[in-house]
């Protein structure tokens, strides 16, 4: 130990040298030692930590604060780990340390450079995920006094109340456990983004690479469509250019954090790499992975010409169902609950039951949200959380439908969540197998608001279909992470979620005249995703929310009390008797179309007769649509639809699409939202099969597109089966988008080749 200096430079640092500056700090020095340009960096060595916690008498007094503590207890565990991390903080740091720092600080460029400053953790079983609480990040520190407090947080950040909890489980020796910090200048990238060194579903040689201006965080976040560049390693040469629309960048904001801003119209369409950038990242690229050995998942950025090279990790999460599941870490886990699976990914955290919508404020970033069923008020903390667990519902439930579009992992129905679970407890959530598992298990981190799409959808699969692959969309945040797989439109745009935001209903805006608010609001929230989605249809549906999801709020009160909600005043059949909700809805397109967005189409939902779509028609000419010449389309969601849809089709609709969440519960009477009767609610059940059957040949018939964008939808074995009987297109969720795309292209081949053998045969 005593050799050990208080600095290491990135040069100098050896893959053995992880005790001494952490996973991050080794990783980043073997970057360098291969030749990729990593930003400079230094280490303050954990060595220099355990100096600083002897020198300072702290050793002794957080093993005392930290002695026997039962990390079951939250309220203790807080109350130690907040005792803790006072203590590192207001102690004085030793003259030696300061001074190794400011002088390594000093000699890294020019005066008040601006770096980060990052926890690194130095056990090799510690995993980096943010259980071990060792993911502190300090960005934009600029300063000597600045930086001495950034390293002094990062150090204080070991003892986070779920660093505690976690080693206590794993058996670490508290007083034994250390942590470097990793110091390196800020890259603030004029342009950045990601790399997979080879194709990361088929493993070929192709280096695909996604960029966009300002920091790499907008296309990791996926709230930019980057543009997108193939290299081909065997011929060296670029292979292809697709060019996005880049409305939006984030750039620093001020001295702290990080702001997203819109991208100058000049710029928004221009090409971010020329073809010379575009080589050097793939020949970068590829000495990762040859020095790796396997393809690697790289974070780039560049600044006035110079690339720098800024992470690059295994793409482990490629091809593999274990990626959204534990890895069987879990096996020895003790299971709390069941339920549904409702939407992919694992995330550990701290329970927050919610009874009242008005608690939401209770919910913290990174926790778990349990309630009996979430609603759309409750957005806004869905959107903070780690993961979402809830006693009612089926996988089309709110909390599916919503969870999925955040991408974060919610397992629904679980019957007994807020009456087993207590405020406080960790546990982890396996959205993909519908379990909670008691405590953190390694393996399972956080899952991020706005996840990275699926691997095999967002690398943009050249597989082309016959039958369109589309996406729906509920919520407007979620319109890059819908385009970036590749999707050839949108086949739901649910209306419903954006005027959530004003958290009041639709009655409440006409009630006290902010018909205007409301018009805007919408005209807003679709424009974001048609303009996600230049030239590619965009099917907006009208407001479809039973009477009890509006309860909650303002104006809520004024919403009748059904005996059953969901065959009650919703869909089209409200808005025929509210003329004035649906006109200003009307109004909103009618501005879209005007503004030159010729590619909306709109969808009534919750149709029963063609004298409803006809109406809904006659009215929207009333307020002076073009109703001839705008997309018209109808939802088939209630059997008398299907059974009459060639009334429809004489009727003009344009379009016809399955919402089959609802069509199943109305035709074989299962609630979709009631668990005791979820096993019994059958995608597949016969009668359903054969309304969806003969509309299809009926529309086929009539050559008008008919899709499906119900759940069933983003079941490869249902998209297999409404292949082979005709359908023209089927809308999933993000998530499903690569496997329906797969399975769409692998029945669409079986097909040709029978008929071809037919033929031959004959
Ligand atoms: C459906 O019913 O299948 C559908 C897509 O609509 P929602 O889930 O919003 O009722
Ligand atoms: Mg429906």
């Amino acid at each position: 130990m005593k050799d050990v200096p208080n600095i290491l430079w990135l040069e100098e640092i050896r893959k053995e040298d992880i005790a001494s500056v952490g996973g991050k700090g080794a990783s980043l020095g073997e970057m360098a030692s291969i030749g990729l340009p990593v930003p400079p960096a230094f280490v303050v060595t954990a060595q220099a930590f355990r100096r600083f916690l002897i020198e300072t008498g702290l050793e002794q007094k957080i093993f005392k604060v930290s002695e026997n503590i039962d990390v079951e207890d939250n309220a203790v565990l807080e109350k130690a780990a907040d005792t803790i991390k006072a203590l590192v903080v207001k102690a004085k740091m030793p003259a030696a340390i300061k001074d190794d720092i400011r002088a390594s600080y000093k000699k890294m460029a020019q005066k008040d450079l601006i770096v980060a400053v990052r926890s690194s953790a130095t056990a090799e079983d510690l995993p980096d995920a943010s259980f071990a609480g060792q993911q502190e990040t300090y960005l934009n520190i600029k300063g000597e006094t600045a930086l001495l407090a950034a390293v002094q947080n990062c150090w204080a950040s070991l003892y986070g109340a779920r660093a505690i909890y976690y080693r206590a489980k794993q058996g670490f020796e508290e007083h034994t456990v250390n942590i470097a910090v990793v110091v390196q200048q800020l890259v603030h990238s004029e342009k950045a983004g990601v790399m997979f060194t080879s194709h990361p579903i088929s493993g070929e040689p192709t280096t695909i690479i996604e960029g966009s201006w300002g920091l790499g965080e907008a296309v990791v976040s996926g709230s930019v469509s980057p543009d997108h560049y193939v290299f081909d390693q065997r011929t060296e040469s670029i292979v292809e250019v697709t060019l996005a629309n880049k409305n939006v960048e984030i750039i620093p904001d001020g001295s702290h954090g990080t702001k997203l801003v819109p991208v100058d119209p000049v710029r928004q369409d221009a090409r971010v790499l020329p073809d010379g950038e575009i080589s050097k990242l793939a020949m970068y690229g590829k000495i990762a992975e040859n020095h790796y050995g396997v393809p690697q998942d790289v974070e780039w950025g560049i600044v006035a010409g110079t690339i720098y090279i800024l992470q690059s990790r295994p793409i482990t999460t490629i091809g593999k169902k274990e990626a959204k599941g534990m890895s069987g870490q879990g096996k020895d886990a003790k299971i709390l609950l069941k339920g549904q699976g409702a939407a992919p990914g694992t995330a550990s955290g701290k329970v927050v039951i919610i009874r009242d919508v008005k608690d939401t404020g209770a919910v913290k970033e990174g926790d778990i949200l349990v309630t009996r069923m979430t609603n759309p008020d409750m957005v806004p903390a869905m959107k903070k959380v780690a993961a979402i667990v809830t006693d009612e519902g089926g996988m089309t439930c709110h909390a599916a439908i919503v969870s999925r579009e955040l991408g974060t992992p919610a397992v629904v129905g679980t019957k007994t969540a807020t009456q087993q679970l207590r405020n406080g407890q960790i546990v982890t959530v396996d959205g993909e197998m519908g379990l909670v598992y008691e405590g953190a298990i390694t393996g399972a981190a956080p899952a991020k608001a706005g996840a990275a799409v699926p691997a095999a959808a967002s690398s943009n699969a050249p597989i082309i279909t016959a039958t369109s692959v589309k996406v729906n969309v509920s919520i407007p945040e979620a319109a890059a992470r819908a385009a970036a797989t590749g999707a050839d439109g949108v086949g739901l745009l649910r209306i419903e979620h954006l005027i959530l935001g004003l958290n009041k209903t639709p009655g409440w805006f006409i009630a006290n005249h902010k018909e205007e608010d409301f018009v805007k609001e919408l005209y807003d929230g679709i424009k974001i995703v048609l303009d996600a989605f230049p030239g590619k249809t965009v099917w907006v549906r009208t407001l479809d929310a039973p009477t009890d999801e509006f309860r909650n709020m303002q104006g809520g009160e004024s919403e009748p009390h059904e005996h059953n909600p969901m065959l009650g005043w919703r869909g089209i059949r409200r808005d025929l008797q509210s003329a004035e909700q649906f006109r200003l809805q009307v109004e909103a397109f009618k501005r879209l179309w005007k503004a030159g967005y010729e590619h909306l189409g709109v969808m009534f939902p919750m149709v029963s007769h063609p004298d409803q779509f006809i109406k809904a028609k006659e009215m929207m000419a009333g307020w002076g649509v073009d109703v001839e010449n705008v997309t018209l389309g109808i939802m088939i969601e209630i059997p008398a639809s299907a059974i009459m849809i060639e009334d429809f089709l004489q009727a003009g609709i344009k379009f016809a699409s399955f919402g089959t969440n609802d069509l199943i519960q109305y035709t074989i009477a299962i609630d979709r939202n009631n668990e005791n009767v979820a096993d019994m609610y059958n995608p597949q059940h016969p009668a359903v099969l054969a309304l969806i059957h003969s509309a299809i040949q009926k529309c086929r018939e009539y050559d008008v597109e008919c899709s499906i964008c119900g759940q069933a939808g983003s079941d490869p074995r249902m998209a297999v089966w409404l292949v082979e009987h005709g359908i023209t297109s089927i809308s999933a969720n993000i998530d499903a988008i690569a496997k329906i795309r797969e399975a769409v292209a692998k029945t669409e081949k079986r097909i040709i080749l029978e008929a071809a053998r037919t033929r031959d045969a004959e």
